[in-house]
Formats: C-alpha cells, sequence, structure tokens
C-alpha cells in the first residue's frame, strides 16, 4: 500500500527547524520555532516544575489509567487559571489533550461532529496548524481579516466586517493572547464588540490561549477571554500548557467547553471523553498532574509565577532593544510595533526571498512567512540581527 504514498503537506515551521540543525555556523541564531529560550539559548525545565516533579516522584504509588478526561483536578485548577470567575463551575465541560494543538484537534472534532456544516473563521494570518487541522478534518475555513501589516496592529474594523457575515453555529477562532504568528493582539473594547457580534450571529467562539502569562501577566492576557465568556451563552477553548509551563514534550493541553445549560455540559463532557476515547484513549497524565501540583500549592504558584515574570519581561525587553536598534540601523520608526507587540513573535514585513536571504547570508533564521521569536533573541545577537534586518530591506 505504501506505493501509492505521496508527500504530506509541509509545515514551514518544522521545516525551519531541519534547516537550523544542519546549519554547521556557529553564530547562526534561531528566531523560527516557538519555544522559550533563556540569554544563555536554553530552554529549561522551570524550577517550579522540577520541584512538583520530585513530588509526585515522591508521592505517586501508581501508574494505573486516570480517567479518560483526564483528571478532575487539572480540569479544576485550569479552569481557575483560564476562566477565573468568569463562568460558574457547573457551565464548563473539561478534557483533557496531548498538547494545545490535541485540544484544537479535539474541539474541531466535537464541531465535525455536532455540526459538519459549520463554517470555521480563521484570522488571516493565523497558526499555519490551524487550517491543517481544519482541512485534515474536511471542515470549510474562511478566513476573516485580522492584521493590518502598516499599522502592525489589528484590522479591527476589517474583522468585524468580516465577522458579521457568519451564520448561526460557525465557529469563530480567536487567539486567546499573544497572537500567533503577528504578535497583536485584540484590546479589551475589541473583545466587548466581537460579544455582539456573537449575539448577533449565532455563532460559536473557539479561543485558542497557548501563551498565558507571555503577553502582559497571567490574568491580564485571559482578561479577553473572560470578558467574551461572561457575556456569550456558549464558548469553547483550547488551551496549552507548553509554554507557559515549559511542559512542551510532555504534552499538556485541555479543552474547556463553556455551555449555557448544567445538562449540555454533561452531554459536552461525555463527548470529550469519548472522543479521546477514539484517538488515544487516556490522554498523558504525567505533565497535567504537574500543572496541578503547582497551582494547588501556594509556594509552587508564587516560583512558577515569579518564573514566568521572568520569562515575559525578557521577551518584552528584547522586543523594546530590538526596535531601538531597527530604529538606528533604518533612521524610520516602521519597527516600532516590534515594541508595541506581545508575546513569542512578530511578523517582519519581508519576502520569502528576504528570509532566504537571512538565512543564507547571516545565518539567522525566521518562519518563511517572515514569524520572528523574540525570545530566540539575546543581547549580543540584536545589534546583528537588527543590521542584517536593515541589509535586506535595504
Ligand atoms: N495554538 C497556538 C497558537 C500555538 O502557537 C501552539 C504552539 N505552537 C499551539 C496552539 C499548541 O501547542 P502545543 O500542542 O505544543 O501545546
Amino acid at each position: 500500500m505504501f506505493e501509492t504514498l505521496t508527500p504530506p503537506p509541509q509545515d514551514r515551521i518544522i521545516d525551519i527547524m531541519g534547516l537550523y540543525a544542519a546549519d554547521a555556523r556557529p553564530e547562526k541564531v534561531d528566531l523560527g520555532v516557538g519555544v522559550y529560550r533563556t540569554e544563555g539559548g536554553r530552554t529549561p525545565v522551570m524550577a517550579a516544575v522540577k520541584a512538583a516533579e520530585a513530588r509526585i516522584l515522591q508521592a505517586q504509588e501508581s501508574k494505573g489509567y486516570v480517567a479518560l478526561a483526564g483528571d478532575a483536578g487539572f480540569h479544576a485548577a485550569m479552569r481557575g487559571l483560564i476562566l477565573g470567575d468568569a463562568v460558574t463551575p457547573e457551565r464548563v465541560a473539561a478534557c483533557a489533550t496531548p498538547g494545545g494543538t490535541g485540544a484544537i484537534r479535539q474541539v474541531l472534532e466535537m464541531v465535525q461532529r455536532l455540526t459538519p456544516q459549520a463554517r470555521i473563521w480563521v484570522p488571516s494570518p493565523s497558526w499555519p496548524n490551524h487550517a491543517a487541522i481544519i482541512g485534515h478534518l474536511g471542515l470549510t475555513q474562511v478566513d476573516y481579516r485580522y492584521y493590518d501589516v502598516d499599522a502592525g496592529g489589528v484590522d479591527r474594523d476589517g474583522m468585524l466586517a468580516d465577522l458579521a457575515g457568519a451564520k448561526r453555529g460557525d465557529i469563530v477562532l480567536l487567539h486567546g493572547c499573544c497572537h500567533n504568528p503577528t504578535g497583536a493582539d485584540l484590546a479589551a473594547p475589541d473583545w466587548v464588540d466581537l460579544a455582539d457580534v456573537f449575539a448577533a450571529t449565532g455563532a460559536i467562539p473557539f479561543v485558542d490561549i497557548a501563551y498565558q502569562g507571555f503577553g502582559d501577566g497571567l490574568d491580564e492576557d485571559a482578561a479577553g477571554l473572560r470578558s467574551l465568556a461572561a457575556r456569550v451563552p456558549e464558548m469553547l477553548i483550547a488551551a496549552s500548557c507548553s509554554k507557559n509551563f515549559g511542559l512542551y514534550r510532555e504534552r499538556v493541553g485541555i479543552v474547556l467547553a463553556v455551555t449555557d445549560l448544567g445538562q449540555a455540559r454533561a452531554a459536552a463532557a461525555a463527548m470529550l471523553a469519548h472522543l479521546n476515547r477514539q484517538s488515544y484513549a487516556f490522554p498523558p497524565d504525567h505533565g497535567a498532574r504537574v500543572v496541578e501540583t503547582i497551582l494547588t500549592d501556594a509556594e509552587l504558584t508564587a516560583q512558577w509565577r515569579a518564573e514566568l515574570d521572568a520569562m515575559r519581561t525578557r521577551m518584552t525587553a528584547n522586543r523594546r532593544t530590538l526596535a531601538e536598534a531597527l530604529r538606528a540601523e533604518t533612521g524610520s520608526d516602521r519597527f516600532g510595533f516590534v515594541a508595541a507587540q506581545r508575546g513569542m513573535f512578530s511578523l517582519l514585513p519581508v519576502t520569502e526571498a528576504q528570509v532566504a536571504q537571512l538565512r543564507e547570508d547571516h545565518a539567522i533564521y525566521l518562519v518563511s512567512d517572515g514569524r520572528m521569536n523574540v525570545a530566540g533573541l539575546t543581547a549580543e545577537t540584536i545589534p546583528r540581527v537588527a543590521r542584517a534586518i536593515a541589509q535586506v530591506l535595504a
């Protein structure tokens, strides 16, 4: 059967990982793949995670299966972290998944089951795996205007105008914070306007939140999502603990389905557990247990928050320093958006050919669409990166 195989579509982010690994130049700079890095270029295990793991190692007496939807303590901890007290717990169905990607997949699987005719509205641009999964499931994608390249911010009027065309039951994908790849986030009034769009159209919001704590703070980054949750009858959330807990390879994610009735909550919870059963049965437990251990212990929570704060501060400082260096190199303010944006990514206004030039001539790796991981910058590399960007754009 394998002779009929044609190569699967390439993933530009995974591609860049391979190119970077194969590059022997010692001065190479990885601004491609979306993992946090320290000034020393490492992606370390957080100390709070190590401490939680030590406790788990000590106390865990069984590796027996947990439950199809994962551990209830993890659900409650994540519900609090993400939703705060925006909605009552009785309205929220939860299901642990392998990473945020697993959560996105399970949400879309549920949509495919319940409303296969629903259209999935996706911001333009978005994380490429959104479109890949939607296409894989045979669902229909509609792009909506999101990023205003010239302003380096959200095209809110374009977005609201496009989404006004959504139909009842359509799904509207939103990034909770730290939009990937643009770094341009919705402001508080935008979330209120979106709630009005959902009320008018009957479309359902689906919030992907993969970087809570990387923007302005844990509560600040969830504020928009919470304000929307408080205003709409139904909402889907896919969250990842890969970045804010540094648990990438442990695969920790969760689906939260906000429902309008207690009965609907039970039905949604049962469906999500059923979908887990069909895909991989039980979701991974270790990373989820680490997250629960941290979030249910005041001391570990404080330690984790301090570490997360330091990561965020480093990224914001990198943004400022790079924007200043680019101003000095180019003599213009056109890169001011880099300092104003949030999270790990910004989208540089470069062509694919210019991305290749940065890679080939300067050993600087960006994703082919111009996405730059600001956590990959260091005090040492920023001047060189700024000079190279100015050069290829000259
Ligand atoms: N959503 C977005 C927007 C992302 O950027 C990512 C990670 N790149 C994810 C979801 C999922 O991450 P993971 O599956 O590693 O938890």
